[in-house]
């Protein structure tokens, strides 16, 4: 099958194998991976290992940033994000669905500043930004939008703590991530199974707010638990590294970027050629993750999906706020795929 999912995804054949195997028998333990308790050896080493190469595959600093696998998904991080960081006002940059819901959440806690907006293009661009105020508790930002297959090309400067949600292009591709101070991400688009968030935190930042916070919701009780404060999602974490050192063995984020842009350069190519197609974003800030496109006749769209159909290319549908379509190239899509996908639209071409 050719799995264009937005997520959850396709992840790596040997990642399914493996979890598979620790499901059945851990490492000739005996034991399932799903019976082992948390504060188990084998999973003491499991969260090891993977808040380590969490941070290693990005290149950040260790004496600064720790890592954390939440639960709760990147949507509980819309709200821990405020509750840990928000004291009085908070820049949020709006460039679809994903961040307007972090937006609602952060209200929650104090004053929200809009630093750029794209509603105005119904989310095909990435705004402009106005960050000369130095008084705000942070700035938050949604690297690449997933909806609408937008994509900032940079990280914004600000002399503020920057926070970003990455779910959908963390570990895809280089970027100066030592430059965000909190970065989350569901780890369902490029890192595991649904269920989780990971979050990368630069400690400097917490406990600034003199506010009390709920211990579950609190990141500073996390880290002082050293990721245990309660039962943790075992397989879940385990799977995440599996995936993680997958990507260390492709030659981390370096190699996967290279491998990420052609799959996109060969897609958007073939898409701008096919005069029945539009895609959705503006051109410079086209996403690598997310290609959104639609046809300009409804009609095109029942043979599409025939034609999807028989080359087994599935999950293509677009989001249901906007429909259409949506390609999904992430890390594990190999670019086989995306040939294949390629070729049903050369087929398409020709009933059209
Ligand atoms: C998918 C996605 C989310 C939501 O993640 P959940 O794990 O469902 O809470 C948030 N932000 C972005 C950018 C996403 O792509």
């Amino acid at each position: 099958m050719h799995n264009f999912s937005a997520g959850p995804c396709v992840l790596p054949r040997e990642v399914y194998q493996q979890a598979a195997q620790a499901v059945l028998d851990y490492q000739g333990s005996g034991l399932s991976i799903l019976e082992i308790s948390h504060r188990s050896d084998d999973f003491l080493s499991i969260l090891a290992e993977a808040r380590s190469l969490a941070l290693d595959l990005l290149h950040l600093d260790k004496s600064k940033y720790k890592t954390l696998f939440m639960q709760g998904s990147a949507s509980l991080e819309f709200l821990r994000v405020p509750y840990n960081l928000l004291k009085t006002e908070a820049g949020y940059i709006d460039t679809g669905v994903w961040s307007s819901k972090a937006i609602a959440q952060a209200e929650l806690f104090g004053k929200v500043r809009l630093m750029g907006s794209s509603k105005i293009t119904q989310y095909r661009t990435i705004p402009e930004l106005v960050l000369e105020n130095s008084s705000l508790d942070y700035l938050h930002f949604t690297s690449n939008n997933t909806i609408y297959g937008t994509q900032f090309n940079e990280v914004p400067k600000v002399n503020v703590p920057l926070v970003c949600d990455m779910s959908s292009d963390i570990y895809s591709r280089t970027f100066d991530y030592s430059k965000i101070d909190l970065i989350y991400a569901g780890v369902q688009k490029n890192i595991g199974p649904a269920g989780l968030s990971m979050v990368l935190v630069n400690e400097s930042i917490l406990g600034k707010t003199n506010r009390v916070i709920p211990n579950i919701l609190d990141y500073n009780e996390h880290l002082k638990t050293d990721n245990l404060y309660h039962t943790a999602n075992v397989f879940g974490v385990y799977s995440c590294l599996l995936n993680l050192r997958w990507l260390q063995n492709q030659g981390g984020v370096e190699a996967i970027e290279k491998r990420n842009e052609s799959k996109a350069k060969l897609l958007y190519e073939t898409l701008d050629t096919l005069d029945f197609v539009e895609t959705y974003s503006d051109m410079n800030c086209r996403s690598n993750m997310n290609v959104v496109f639609h046809f300009n006749n409804k009609s095109i769209d029942a043979m599409f999906d025939d034609l999807c159909k028989e080359a087994s290319v599935v999950n293509l549908k677009g989001h249901r706020t906007l429909g259409g379509y949506r390609a999904s190239l992430y890390n594990a899509l190999d670019i086989e795929s995306v040939h294949v996908l390629i070729e049903v639209l050369n087929q398409l071409e020709k009933q059209v």
